[in-house]
C-alpha cells in the first residue's frame, strides 16, 4: 500500500467540552475524559489542541489476504478471499487477547502501513478479493476511517465484514452498524 488519505490528526466525531476543560469522548462507554495531550484507553483517540482527533486515519497494521473460511462466517461467499487489516489501538482490554502486540501497540509509526479507504477497496478489487475484513483490533475505536473503507469497498461491490465486540455508544452505533448492512459484521 502506498500513502494516501493518510492523516494523524483526523477530526474524530462523538466527543463533548466538559466544563473543567477536558474532552469527554462519546465514542464507546469507557467515556474517557482527556486533558490536552492525553490519549483514551483505546490510545487512538487524542485531545489535540482542544478538539478529539483520530490518529490512524489511513494507517493500518498490516494486510493479508485470507481464505473466507478462516472468519466464524456461516455460507458467507464460500470459496472467496477476503482482504483482512487492522489498525492499532483497542477499547477492550482483554487478558487473552492473540492480538495483544496489535491492539496495545505503542509504536504506531514503525507498525503502520499506509492505505486511503479508495486504495483498500482498490487493492482488494486488483486482489480478487470480494470482502474485505476489519479484524486485528476492534474498528469501532477507528470509525471515521471504518465507515469511509466500508463505502468505497460498497462502491466497488465488495462485501465487508466487521470482527467487533459493539462496546460502542448508540449514537455512533447508529452511524457504524448500517455502514456494514450490505455485507456482514461478527
Ligand atoms: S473510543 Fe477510546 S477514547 Fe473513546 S471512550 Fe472508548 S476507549 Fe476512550
Amino acid at each position: 500500500m502506498t500513502a494516501g488519505g493518510v492523516n494523524a490528526h483526523f477530526p474524530a466525531r462523538y466527543w463533548h467540552a466538559l466544563d473543567d476543560g477536558r474532552l469527554q469522548c462519546d465514542l464507546c462507554p469507557r467515556n474517557c475524559k482527556l486533558h490536552e495531550g492525553q490519549r483514551g484507553l483505546c490510545f487512538v483517540r487524542k485531545c489535540e489542541q482542544g478538539r478529539m482527533v483520530l490518529t490512524t486515519y489511513g494507517r493500518s497494521s498490516g494486510f493479508c489476504v485470507d481464505p473466507i473460511e478462516k472468519k466464524p462466517l456461516n455460507h458467507f461467499y464460500p470459496g472467496s478471499s477476503v482482504l483482512s487489516f487492522g489498525t492499532a489501538g483497542c477499547n477492550l482490554a482483554c487478558r487473552f487477547c492473540q492480538n495483544w502486540d496489535i491492539s496495545k501497540s505503542r509504536e504506531f509509526d514503525r507498525l503502520c502501513d499506509q492505505a486511503s479507504p479508495e486504495q483498500i477497496a482498490a487493492s482488494a478489487a486488483r486482489l480478487g478479493s470480494a470482502s474485505v475484513a476489519f479484524t486485528y483490533n476492534d474498528p469501532v475505536i477507528f470509525l471515521e476511517y471504518a465507515v469511509d473503507t466500508a463505502t468505497a469497498c460498497h462502491a466497488r461491490g465488495i462485501k465487508t465484514v466487521a470482527v467487533t465486540a459493539g462496546y460502542v455508544h448508540g449514537k455512533a452505533r447508529e452511524d457504524f452498524f448500517p455502514a456494514w448492512m450490505p455485507s456482514t459484521w461478527i
